[in-house]
């Protein structure tokens, strides 16, 4: 970790916490097979769009783009926050503008990155390079790619997003320094504001929001994704202990 334009380091070691990594770069794509090869218990529909959800007494029913409607007794609402379908139903969120943008891409580096992370608070934001071998332009990386997240004011955002090639990895270089030696390659960038998000209440008539649809923070945290999945496990404990209860709201939004 360090501080652009300040003295001082700090370096953290997993050895000296006594665990194997302190965390783990994993692609959507990767993630993505995992959940479906992990069972056949449910059905997979793409493309689609959820376009409107109708509660009922016994049963929810959710509309398709295609005119399709799927019933179901409990509707688990993953959206991601932004589709407006937890406001339909009822559900109200507060947030707050972090009026900051952040600019996601891979990159290689002159240097192997030897499972070192780094994070860099600059002026302009936090930049964090994740060690991540991806391809590039046809061009594997060989223990020398990162994932990156640029954090910036939206209006720097949007400039930088503007440059050309060589002008963005010029820039970049300019606020991540030399650690890696020179940034080689640049992917396609691709761009999220961030807001802070927190939806009033979980749950409405046979419907709990989970993910970044119950909850969304700065991505400096790092700290997304797991919520989503606490959520998920949390979810599914009180499901199962609800079966014979026949009540689960309460609780699930106690946790
Ligand atoms: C730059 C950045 C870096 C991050 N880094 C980390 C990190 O290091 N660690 C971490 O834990 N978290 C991180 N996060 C947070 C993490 O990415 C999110 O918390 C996580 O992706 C939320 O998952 P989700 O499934 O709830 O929502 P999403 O990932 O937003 O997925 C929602 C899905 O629903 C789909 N959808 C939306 N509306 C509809 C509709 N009407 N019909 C059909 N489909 C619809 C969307 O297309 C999308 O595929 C980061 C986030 C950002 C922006």
């Amino acid at each position: 970790m360090s501080d652009k334009g300040h003295l001082g380091l700090l370096n953290l070691h997993c050895q000296d916490y006594h665990i194997d990594a302190f965390g783990q770069v994993v692609s959507l794509s990767a993630l993505t097979r995992l959940a479906a090869n992990a069972s056949t218990a449910y059905q997979h529909i793409a493309p689609a769009k959820v376009t409107g959800v109708e509660q009922h007494r016994d049963n929810v029913d959710v509309l398709l783009d295609s005119g399709d409607v799927i019933t179901t007794k409990l509707l688990i609402l993953a959206d991601g926050g932004r589709s407006g379908l937890a406001e339909r139903v009822g559900i109200a969120k507060t947030v707050s503008d972090y009026h900051q943008t952040a600019i996601v891409f891979n990159v290689h580096t002159q240097m192997p990155h030897e499972n070192k992370a780094y994070e860099r608070f600059t002026d302009s934001g936090p930049l964090a390079f994740l060690p991540f071998d991806s391809e590039i332009n046809g061009v594997k990386a060989n223990g020398n790619g990162f994932s990156v997240v640029w954090t910036l004011e939206t209006q720097a955002a949007k400039a930088l997003m503007e440059m050309d090639k060589a002008s963005f990895i010029n820039a970049l270089q300019q606020a991540f320094g030399y650690r890696q030696g020179k940034i080689l390659r640049v992917s396609d960038t691709a761009s999220y504001p961030l807001a802070l998000t927190k939806a009033q209440q979980v749950t409405s008539h046979r419907t709990v929001v989970v993910g970044n649809a119950a909850q969304a923070l700065h991505p400096i945290a790092g700290q997304g994704f797991n919520l989503g999945l606490r959520d998920l496990s949390a979810l599914v404990s009180v499901l199962k202990s609800a079966v014979s209860q026949r009540s689960m709201s309460p609780r699930f939004e106690a946790r």
